[in-house]
């Protein structure tokens, strides 16, 4: 059939249909993947370095799968600088580098019931027919904290920088009122104490306090924190310690490092052991015996979420035994013998491909958007009402647009705005048509509404709409 002999060896117009189309979507993948990585990492610094979030975790992690997504379907796509192979953000220069003794993890997702499944059976593979009891702990939404105790005093406060190197912060962690500056003897109760001591966890700011600090910040026409979570990383990594001791942050410590050498065998010998020496523990922790009571356990934690004073995004399932940890090992980015399970995302990410005008009863001319079919909050959703011209104006979506996505009041889908990094070049700017898209008459706009209206009443999408109207229950 080919009558064109191909210009060159990598001319895509090569090989079979299926072939050619095979082609076609990984270079779409492949220019997908290129916009999700610059995306992603501008949004990285914007998080780790700025503590100044542009768009929310829930649109954040939908970019992250997204790419996840591409590049576990196409290996070859996934670049060393990708995003989803790296841990937060290098260190600032405002503060000198530390090298953490052992690596600083983040955590793997498991962003509903199915992906937990999916890795409790994967630890019950690796585990086999011995027994291995889960530790459930609250995912405190804060940063994370490495604290280096030498002869029972704090010498060292670090943040988790890019796993590998962190900031010192020591000076500022000093200030927060929870953190030990010395080791209560009771840590010493099983013989002299290893040197040095290091311990880990996550230092927060309770809800109420972020919220006095932004209603003071928008007093002082100081910029607000997007979040507690970014309002604590913020505070920690203040040049003048003054300013973070002002915050009222607070610290729920959950790891201490080479535990064996304390003679603790277990995560949950661990917490018990922090709380002896002196520091903030969680209360909130679960032993399960079996993966059906993590499922319940993690399935029933989102109702914790608003009745407790402080932020937290998730369920933190650990095996409990250390001998079994270190058996699973870790990833390069995060330990094989944990997950976070997170609480469903409010907001997705997906693609506007229309925005379509309707035409209601009294003429009014409503867009709506019309975009990939995402699963939101337990339904899928694929369109929503942009309300009219002002509001797309407004929020400045136009068609080709990456769009985030949620349900308002969990019931009614809303589209919250573009990721404006991801915008087309030739995405153009939406206009309400002069013509009724239904019957071609004359679109008017008062001058003090914001609806625009087609004014021929024998329009025959009016007509349909009263027609509707008059039959419904409601009329
Ligand atoms: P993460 O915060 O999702 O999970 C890992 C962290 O959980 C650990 O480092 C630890 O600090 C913390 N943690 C809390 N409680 C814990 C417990 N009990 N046990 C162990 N660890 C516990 O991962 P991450 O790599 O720090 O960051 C990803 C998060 O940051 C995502 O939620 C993402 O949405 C957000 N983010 C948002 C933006 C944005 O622009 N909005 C940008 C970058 C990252």
């Amino acid at each position: 059939m080919a009558s064109e002999a191909p210009r060159d060896k990598d001319d895509a117009a090569k090989g079979t249909p299926a072939e050619r189309a095979a082609a076609a979507e990984h270079t779409a993948a492949e220019e997908r993947a290129e916009a999700l990585r610059r995306e992603i990492a501008h949004h990285d610094y914007r998080y780790y370095a700025l503590d100044a979030p542009e768009i929310s975790d829930d649109a954040y992690d939908a970019l992250v799968r997204e790419l996840r997504e591409i590049e576990e379907r196409w290996p070859d796509l996934v670049t060393p600088d990708s995003p989803t192979q790296r841990i937060g953000a290098p260190p600032s220069a405002q503060f000198a580098p530390v090298a953490h003794s052992q690596r600083m993890y983040s955590l793997d997702n498991a962003m509903d019931l199915g992906e937990l499944d999916a890795w409790l059976r994967r630890v019950r593979d690796a585990v086999g027919e011995r027994e291995c009891a889960f530790i459930c702990e609250l995912k405190i939404d804060g940063s994370s904290l490495a604290l280096v105790y030498e002869e029972g005093v704090l010498t060292r406060a670090a943040t988790r920088g890019d796993g590998r190197t962190g900031e010192d912060v020591t000076v500022n962690v000093r200030t927060i009122r929870d953190v030990p500056l010395r080791l209560r003897e009771e840590a010493a109760s099983s013989g002299p104490l290893p040197l040095p001591i290091e311990v880990r966890g996550e230092v927060y700011m309770p809800k109420a306090s972020f919220e006095r600090l932004n209603e003071a910040n928008i007093e002082a026409e100081v910029a607000p924190f997007a979040n507690p979570r970014n309002a604590a990383a913020g505070s920690v990594r203040q040049k003048d310690p003054a300013v973070t001791a002002s915050r009222d942050l607070a610290t729920f410590m959950y790891q201490v490092l080479d535990p064996r050498r304390l003679g603790l065998a277990r995560q949950s010998e661990a917490l018990d052991w922090l709380k002896a020496a002196g520091f903030r523990v969680n209360p909130d922790v679960v032993t399960c015996a079996s993966a059906q009571e993590v499922r319940d356990l993690c399935a029933s934690a989102v109702n914790r979420r608003n009745e407790l004073p402080y932020e937290i995004d998730g369920v933190v399932v650990k095996l409990d035994s250390f001998a079994l940890q270190d058996e699973l090992g870790y990833t390069s980015k995060a330990p094989r013998w944990a997950i976070a399970f997170k609480f469903p995302p409010e907001e997705k990410t997906t693609v506007l491909r229309n925005i379509r005008v309707q035409v209601g009863r009294t003429g009014a001319l409503t867009p709506l958007a019309e975009f990939d079919p995402v699963s939101v909050a337990g339904s899928t959703i694929a369109r929503a009402t942009l309300h009219n011209a002002d509001e797309v104006r407004r929020k400045d979506v136009r068609v080709g647009d990456t769009i985030v996505v949620r349900k308002a009041g969990d019931v009614i889908p809303e589209v919250v705005g573009p990721v404006l990094g991801m915008r087309p070049e030739d995405a153009e700017e939406w206009r309400m048509p002069e013509e009724c898209p239904s019957c071609g008459g004359p679109v008017w706009r008062p001058e003090d509404e914001a609806v625009a209206r087609c004014t021929n009443v024998g329009c025959p999408a009016q007509r349909l709409e009263r027609l509707e109207h008059w039959a419904s229950r409601g009329a």
